[in-house]
């Protein structure tokens, strides 16, 4: 027997195996230090016994007791059968049944006691105890514990998981504690061993508490500390500051009205540019609320101040569009004569260089681009703006190198997705916050309504008489390639189904696999209405903006986060013609045509957030991924606050003191860092 320890590959776990080992693996568990920080969703308690009067419906009980005679199997239909027992419990008889156990009988023996763990259902005195789990009642039973659940996977169960985990448990004295004791000690917490340890073996939930938030605030802290480090190359003190220069010229000039949240927030913006400090702001609103022209102003405000500015955004679609938004508000309405420059990586390598150079040489005010705008060789001659589009797709390194390319520019960074407070402020700080709540007059409220795929005929109808009419269509699909096991219909599928119902229409595909100027061609070809029904997976979910589109068919609606449709129906309603909006739903899973509903009765993406987040909880809701640093394992971006608060100050008072993290109480904090640069970040 290998020897264990934190790093071993848990395949040498007692009772693993190679292909438990691969089933592991989709829960990411791989090594023993895994295992220890899987942490259980939840626990149940098992303390209390219930008696015969804790017994009504819905209740679920914890009772001992003695099988009553034999138990009975029926097979009802083929595949379906059902066993009844009735056991006596103290102070009466239960009724017991389980559904396609038939073998059950073979591990519950009359006579003997058992724990039954279960709900119950019933009526009218009639009770019955659902598909009971059991145990035999020893001295040493699970009962009359706090049992931790877990998280499975297809071919794991909670038995198995429970018994590797003890079987491993004891490893857990061999982690070390890399935040210094004092720190711990003045919240209470836990030493990191003992708190792993009582997360897996629980002794109360008190204890619980205490574990799970010594964790969390580990979390956070190694958090902070991995953002500061990286942070710290681009340390700002004083910031550029703008010109106190009027953009009322641009403004005046604009085919339309700013909104009065939009003056609201284009102050604020002002201000802060011109102040010393340096701007960090980010710049919240609704799809469709606004927020290109905000931008294109601040660009302005900083073109004259003598400064460049540098759009950055995560799709090449979505930047040869700024290009069009951004030539459109300040040269051609406000005839200005501003060189607007277009940077990505599908370009030739000679008109990459003559933009790169005009770059450098300051030709160029103001330069829209995506990752591309990061790669070395792009060096600004006078950087005073960074402003970043649909942030949440950009990683904490990105994020930081386009920051590292000017000397404390000012930043401001645009998102749809409605960022918690806690993750705000673990990802910039202490940001501050402009928020677009109004969207420009005389949107009309796009129609949304949901059907199964029994009414697809009527939907294709429907969408015929609307292309008749001169509209476009976009219909949405969840994924490109067929996959067996989801049964869910690519992209490619529904284009030619389409290409099939429709044979006088042009039908296109476009999807995320496709080379970045094939896209490009697509959407302008789109765009000039040389495309009908445009086949799209989510490539189509940010800024895209085509008004005369105005009906989107979104297929396997259930599959989509109820945030992300909000977005993809953002592309539609964009013009002055009435817009609908089909969510083509498989099944009726009530979860799914709830979420359904939300998006018919709501159009305020905001809330609809907040409903997501009610029906599905906080578990991969922000996908704290999507903001480009790691999921936490247990603190809670929503929840943990005031944990938050703690690990940033403590975080701050350790880096004032040893910011290269060099003493020795520091070292095991310091490895725990570099790790996490390296891996993670
Ligand atoms: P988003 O905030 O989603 O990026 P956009 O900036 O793309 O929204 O704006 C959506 C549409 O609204 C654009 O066509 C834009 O020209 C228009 N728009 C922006 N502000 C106003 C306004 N104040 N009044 C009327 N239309 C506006
Ligand atoms: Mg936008």
């Amino acid at each position: 027997m290998k020897q264990i320890n934190l790093d071993t590959s848990i395949q040498y776990i007692k009772g693993v195996g190679e292909k438990r080992f691969e089933d592991l693996k989709r829960l990411e568990l791989e090594k023993v230090s895994d295992l220890l920080s899987f942490y259980p969703r939840e626990y149940e308690d098992r303390t209390k016994m219930s008696t015969i009067k804790d017994i009504y419906d819905g209740e679920i009980i914890q009772i001992v007791g003695i099988l009553y005679g034999s138990i009975k199997n029926a097979n009802i239909r083929k595949n379906f059968s059902i066993q009844k027992a009735t056991f006596l419990v103290e102070g009466g008889k239960l009724d017991v049944v389980w559904y396609n156990n038939k073998y059950v009988d073979r591990l519950i023996k009359p006579g003997k006691k058992y724990i039954l763990y279960g709900k119950i259902k019933g009526a009218f005195g009639k009770y019955e105890l659902q598909s009971p789990e059991f145990e035999e009642y020893t001295e040493n039973t699970e009962g009359g514990k706090i049992k931790p659940v877990y998280h499975l996977t297809k071919n794991i169960t909670q038995k198995f998981l429970y018994k590797i985990i003890h079987e491993i448990i004891s490893i857990s004295k061999n982690v070390e504690d890399a935040i210094p004791k004092d720190v711990k000690n003045k919240y209470g917490y836990l030493k990191t061993s003992d708190a792993i340890f009582e997360l897996h073996v629980p002794t109360s939930f008190d204890m619980i508490k205490k574990a799970r938030n010594t964790m969390a605030f580990e979390e956070f802290m190694y958090m902070q500390m991995a953002l500061s480090y990286i942070k710290g190359k681009t340390k700002k003190e004083k910031g550029i500051s703008f010109s106190n220069i009027s953009i009322e010229d641009v403004i005046q000039n604009l085919p339309y009205k700013l909104t009065d949240a939009q003056k609201r927030v284009m102050e604020e913006i002002e201000n802060d540019l011109e102040s010393e400090d340096v701007t960090e702001r980010l710049l919240q609103g609704d799809v469709g609320s606004g927020k290109t022209v905000i931008a294109a102003l601040a660009a302005y405000k900083a073109y004259m101040s003598g400064y460049q500015t540098v759009v950055m955004v995560p799709t090449a679609i979505l930047a040869d569009q700024h290009l069009e938004s951004f030539e459109n508000i300040l040269n051609e309405m406000a005839q200005k004569n501003i060189k607007i420059g277009l940077l990505k990586s599908a370009m030739r390598k000679r008109e990459k260089e003559e933009i790169i150079s005009q770059i450098s040489n300051g030709d160029i005010d103001i330069l829209i681009g995506t990752h591309s705008i990061l790669e070395e060789n792009v060096v600004f001659k006078k950087l005073g703006l960074v402003i970043t589009d649909e942030q949440h797709r950009f990683g904490v390194r990105q994020r930081e190198k386009v920051l590292s390319k000017g000397e404390n520019v000012n930043t401001i960074v645009m998102s749809a997705t409605p960022i918690p407070r806690t993750l705000g402020l673990i990802l910039y700080g202490d940001l501050d916050i402009s928020v677009i709540d109004e969207l420009p007059p005389g949107r009309k409220e796009i129609k949304t309504t949901y059907t199964d795929y029994n009414s697809e005929e009527k939907i294709f109808k429907f969408v015929e008489q609307e292309i008749e009419k001169g509209r476009q269509a976009y219909v949405v699909c969840p994924l490109v390639e067929q996959s067996e096991k989801m049964d869910l219909r690519s992209a490619e599928e529904v284009s030619e189904d389409y290409q099939k119902r429709f044979k006088n229409l042009i039908v296109e595909l476009i999807h995320g696999k496709m080379k970045e100027k094939e896209k490009s061609q697509i959407m302008e070809r789109f765009k000039q209405g040389d495309i009908d029904i445009l086949v799209s997976t989510t490539v189509i979910e940010v800024g895209i903006n085509v008004p005369n589109a105005s009906i989107m068919v979104i297929e396997n609606a259930e599959r989509f986060g109820l945030a992300q449709m909000h977005q993809l129906r953002g592309r539609i309603g964009r013009g002055e013609y009435e817009s609908y909006c089909i969510l083509k739903l498989a099944g009726r899973g009530k979860t799914a045509i709830e979420r359904a509903q939300i998006m018919k009765e709501t159009s305020n993406g905001f809330i609809i957030s907040e409903k997501d987040l009610e029906i599905r909880g906080t578990g991969d809701f922000f996908g704290v991924k999507q903001h480009g640093i790691p999921d936490f394992k247990i603190a809670n971006i929503f929840e943990d606050m005031d944990i938050l608060a703690k690990a940033q100050l403590e975080t701050m008072k350790i880096l004032e003191e040893d910011p290269l993290l060099e003493k020795a109480e520091n070292k095991v904090l310091k490895k725990k860092i570099e790790k996490m640069i390296n891996t993670v970040l």
